[in-house]
């Protein structure tokens, strides 16, 4: 089934809003609109949650985190940014394993378990796509999921469905 992005970044800011509110960051998000995916949305917004509450929870309060959609080689990327603590080269290559933290005296002391990132790996998997994370220690991380683009088309867009978005008609000496 076809997901749109940016209904799931709107979902996600909804559940992420009353923790980032706690610690007074803002969540933003920017980037290329209208964008489709395929799979399954409630996996979509849960993957994209754990992102946002990692960058949440390892950040120091009066942050920001930027949620950034765009299309590329016919993939769609939805990365999530932090100016958060960070993650040191050899915990980079591990944290995507289940149970696996990083030190916890670096980590907020918030008792996660280490599935976050595990269950956003398998999602990804499961949609033909990817996660992958650049980071700095001690100045921040960002985590881009690559999912294959869906191309768009009239029957599954509710905006062109009606014929509304279609554009000028074909020229009929054309063909
Ligand atoms: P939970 O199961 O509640 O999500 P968790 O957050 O510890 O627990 P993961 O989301 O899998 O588990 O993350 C694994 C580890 O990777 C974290 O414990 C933390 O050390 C590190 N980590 C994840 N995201 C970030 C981030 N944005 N900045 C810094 N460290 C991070
Ligand atoms: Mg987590």
């Amino acid at each position: 089934k076809p997901v749109y992005v940016d209904q799931v970044v709107s979902e996600v800011l909804d559940r992420t809003r009353m923790g980032a509110e706690s610690q007074d960051i803002v969540v933003v998000s920017g980037g290329e609109s209208g964008l489709v995916v395929r799979g399954n949305e409630a996996q979509l917004v849960t993957a994209v949650t754990n992102l946002v509450d990692n960058a949440i929870n390892y950040s120091p309060d009066h942050t920001r985190v930027a949620i950034g959609t765009r299309q590329r080689d016919g993939l769609v990327e939805i990365s999530v940014s932090d100016q958060g603590i960070g993650i040191g080269e050899t915990d980079l290559d591990r944290i995507f394993e289940r149970f696996y933290r990083a030190d916890p005296a670096r980590s907020r002391a918030t008792g996660g378990t280490g599935l976050g990132l595990a269950i956003v790996k398998h999602i990804a998997t499961n949609h033909g796509g990817s996660v992958d994370v650049w980071s700095v220690e001690g100045s921040g991380s960002t985590f881009t999921l690559r999912l294959p683009s869906a191309a768009r088309s009239a029957a599954d867009d509710p905006a062109v469905a009606d014929g509304s978005d279609l554009g000028p008609d074909p020229d009929p000496d054309a063909a």
